[in-house]
């Protein structure tokens, strides 16, 4: 499959119509036009338009009708969950989390394998083919491609892992390409925070219109999203919180400077000092609210969870006290709804996204 090229703008506008329909519809409960036509402001017959393509896909199904009085009865339509699987890889420098989600993002199966110490792309490469291949066998509906998040930075249009330091394995690797070529699917490579917040969003539809995902894995990190959209940066490395500096002269970090958020964080946890390392939470939060203005803060990633009411405790007090002359900013804290599954289903759900008809950097092999 050649690389998608950028859809035109007609195309773009239908993509996104569709994908809303699919995002009302995959909630849950049947929907009827009417419902979809006010939900998207277009008029019923264009709803006709967009249901009859995502229909002929296969994507949605007419489920049964409603008489609501007199005339004709109401046509309902559902999502068609097993029409198409999407599986989400998630790599961290010692572990391999995947799983393999149907059309509405539901969990079909997941597996997880400790990779030691970061092999080399020549190893790597294998070991995520293979937990793919056996996620692939698993359940029904047309398998579309794997999504792949990864701690950052990663180019995301190139599907190339950047990295900060040195010496590091995988700085440079083109990991998409390499793992498209092995597995004979398109993949997506992002950043693991990006993914992350996808994830999150497909379980709090419309609430993360201005959001932070504050992810704290081995490393610190955080996803925006601001009106609506996912800011990625000139450099697709927006949100890097992690390697912003909470203390000068600090514990060093694997950047090679010091005081960087994440490394006083972990500092403090090697010290036993939970109190500390949520203060570095806190403050990372804190200056995020005050620089980009979010009225929701996710806490996500494996190492926060142990310690989570510490951390959310002490992010609620940081901004409460930050913005106490300014009684109408309210900011929401809440943990992450999807526990450790969180970035593999986020990426699975990007893989969804770009059959949904929204632009991703899904590309296949060759
Ligand atoms: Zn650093």
């Amino acid at each position: 499959m050649p690389p998608m090229p950028s859809p035109r703008p007609l195309e773009r506008v239908a993509g996104a119509h569709d994908a809303a329909v699919l995002a009302i519809a995959r909630r849950g409960e049947p929907v009827s036009r009417a419902e979809l036509a006010e939900a998207l402001a277009v008029t019923p017959q264009a709803i006709s338009k967009i249901l009859a393509r995502l229909m002929e896909r296969g994507l949605m199904a007419e489920a049964g009708t409603l008489v609501l009085g007199p005339g004709k009865p109401t046509t309902l339509y559902r999502v068609v969950p097993t029409s198409r699987r999407a599986i989400g890889l998630h790599l961290t420098r010692r572990r391999l989390h995947g799983v393999v989600v149907d059309l509405t993002g539901e969990i079909i199966e997941r597996r997880e394998q400790e990779i030691g110490a970061p092999p080399p792309i020549p190893e790597l490469i294998p070991a995520l083919a293979a937990q793919a291949r056996e996620l692939a066998a698993q359940g029904p509906g047309e398998l579309l491609g794997v999504g792949l998040g990864m701690p950052g930075p990663v180019d995301w249009p190139a599907g190339v892992y950047r990295g900060t330091s040195t010496p590091d394995p995988w700085r440079g690797a083109p990991i998409r390409a390499l793992l498209a070529a092995e597995l004979g699917l398109p993949v997506l490579l992002d950043h693991d925070s990006r993914a992350a917040l996808v994830g999150e969003a497909w379980s709090q539809p419309d609430l993360l219109r201005n959001a932070a995902l504050l992810l704290v894995e081995d490393g610190l990190g955080a996803a925006l999203s601001l009106e609506g959209t996912t800011v990625r940066g000139a450099h697709f490395q927006a949100g890097e919180v992690g390697h912003t500096v909470v203390r000068m002269d600090g514990a060093a970090c694997t950047c090679g400077r010091r005081g960087c958020a994440q490394a006083e964080y972990h500092a403090a946890l090697a010290a036993g000092d939970e109190a500390a390392a949520a203060r570095v939470l806190a403050t990372v939060v804190l200056d995020l609210v005050r620089t980009v203005d979010v009225d929701r803060v996710i806490l996500g990633g494996r190492t926060v969870y142990a310690q989570h009411e510490t951390s959310m405790d002490a992010i609620r007090t940081a901004l409460h006290e930050g913005f106490a002359a300014e009684p109408w900013v309210h900011v929401e804290v809440m943990l992450s709804t999807r526990g450790t599954d969180l970035i593999a289903v986020g990426a699975a759900c990007q893989v969804l996204e770009h059959e949904y008809g929204l632009p991703q950097a899904l590309v296949g092999p060759g």
